[in-house]
């Protein structure tokens, strides 16, 4: 059995027949979603296709970052792109398609790419990734969710003299919006970090980060909420929607009808499908990207690492070691690539001595919901007064999950949101 599986209690298996909500997806944004709709007194259900608590956040690399606020969408990307895929050091590959909606969406990425635009998004994305992270905390030590959250921040490690300029700049934008950033030479990383190796010439530490195993924080939630009356239903696809009045009325599922007063769709890369049912289009491409667990090394690093000049995170999980990384855009299948997770490893070790032999436990795919200017979008639908959106969060749903949650909480019970929606709306896109 893989140890990513669900250990806490199981989850029910009847569909019931009628709910406040309906939350379609039980990845880390619809189990938060399902969070903070139970608080505000809220009936939930939450269906997914396939087991709950896993979707693309299970294996990834476990990291809370308010400092990722630079948009994925910004100057210098698609130079670096094009750059990465001629080394084939990635991180990012594309896959070359004459499908319309991935065209028209290379596009809008394209416009996105200035420095305006990346400006507004790192605002949007600094209030909501330090909100999230405030509430991942909170709710973390509230319920007392085992997890191995550990806040010692995020160290950005360089080996690459043009790199590490880049990374600088990178670095202060990150001040300039309120992140305490620590910067050191190559003597000091590597006393913080004595598993780094000779390559490295220096980086940062960006403090208000933090790290935590997902699987575990993912099984934490549908634990506490399942003793509060929240219905889980793995294996249950969502198959279409029934309408009447300008709103869902039913959804019907592989498992039969569920009739729900409002509808939550928090389906990561799989939306553009779903938001068709509905006749709406949403801009999402899939960004795959994959992760390697192993035992533990005797030697690892203790840090939370991210190897700037070649796109791996790593994270020590307790008696785990994590490492992850690389986007192939446009990829909708979650088959881990024995090739990419070599590569992987091979850029880890670039930066970072382990030990010779390592004992895998699992080799793991996700997948991004990738939006073309990399902010997520979260709101009401344009065209269904009772459904809302909670998708598109790339490389940050587990980072901006519980934000998510507690804004999807607050539209759907007409409350006032604690932010402003406007950079997330899903009417952004025309
Ligand atoms: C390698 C890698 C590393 C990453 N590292 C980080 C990180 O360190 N920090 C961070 O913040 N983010 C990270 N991410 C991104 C993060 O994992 C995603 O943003 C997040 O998983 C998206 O969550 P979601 O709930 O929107 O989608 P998902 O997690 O994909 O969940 C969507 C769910 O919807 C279900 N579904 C789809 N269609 C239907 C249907 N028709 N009916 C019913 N159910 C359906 C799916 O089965 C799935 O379970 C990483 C991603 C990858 C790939």
């Amino acid at each position: 059995m893989s140890y990513l599986s669900f250990e806490g209690s199981p989850p029910v298996t009847s569909l019931p027949r009628r709910a406040d909500v309906a939350v379609i997806g039980g990845g880390v944004v619809g189990l938060c979603a399902a969070y903070e709709l139970a608080a505000h007194g809220r009936q939930v259900v939450v269906i997914d296709r396939g087991p709950i608590a896993r979707g693309s956040a299970a294996g990834n690399a476990g990291l809370i970052t308010p400092s990722h606020l630079i948009p994925i969408a910004a100057p210098g990307v698609l130079s670096g792109v094009v750059r990465g895929m001629i080394r084939r050091t990635g991180p990012v590959t594309v896959r070359p398609s004459i499908d319309p909606a991935y065209l028209r969406w290379m596009v809008r990425f394209a416009r996105n790419c200035t420095s305006r635009a990346a400006h507004a998004g790192a605002v949007a994305l600094r209030a909501l990734g330090f909100l999230s992270a405030d509430l991942a905390a909170e709710w973390i030590g509230r319920e007392g969710i085992d997890c191995g959250y550990r806040k010692l921040g995020l160290l950005y490690v360089y080996g690459d003299p043009a790199a590490l300029a880049a990374a600088r700049h990178e670095a202060d934008t990150m001040e300039s919006h309120g992140v305490t950033i620590e910067r050191y030479g190559a003597a000091e990383l590597r006393e913080l970090e004595p598993a780094l190796d000779e390559g490295v010439i220096g980086g940062f530490r960006s403090v208000d980060d933090a790290g935590l195993d997902p699987a575990r924080f993912m099984s934490g939630i549908v634990s506490v909420l399942s003793g509060r009356g929240v219905a889980f239903v793995p294996h249950t696809g969502l198959l279409d929607f029934r309408t009447s009045g300008g709103g869902v009325d039913r959804l019907v599922t592989s498992r039969g009808d569920l009739v729900a007063d409002e509808v939550v769709i928090a389906t990561g890369a799989w939306t553009p499908g779903v938001a068709a049912l509905l006749g709406e289009s949403v801009p999402i491409q899939a960004g795959k990207g994959y992760s390697m667990t192993v035992a533990a090394p005797r030697h690892g690093p203790r840090n939370n690492l991210l190897i700037g000049d070649r796109w791996v995170a790593v994270n020590p999980m307790g008696d785990l070691l994590r490492m992850s990384g690389w986007l192939e855009l446009g990829r909708l299948d979650t088959r881990p690539s024995l090739r990419r997770l070599a590569q992987i490893e091979a850029n880890v070790r670039s930066r970072v001595r382990l030990d010779p032999e390592l004992t895998v436990l699992e080799r793991w795919a996700g997948l991004r919901p990738v939006t073309p200017d990399g902010l997520p979008i979260i709101g009401r639908s344009p065209g269904w007064r009772n459904v809302t959106y909670a998708v598109g969060h790339g490389k940050l749903g587990l980072s901006l999950g519980p934000v998510t949650g507690r804004l999807v909480a607050q539209i759907v019970c007409d409350r006032p949101t604690d932010l402003e929606l406007d950079p997330v709306s899903p009417r952004r896109f025309p």
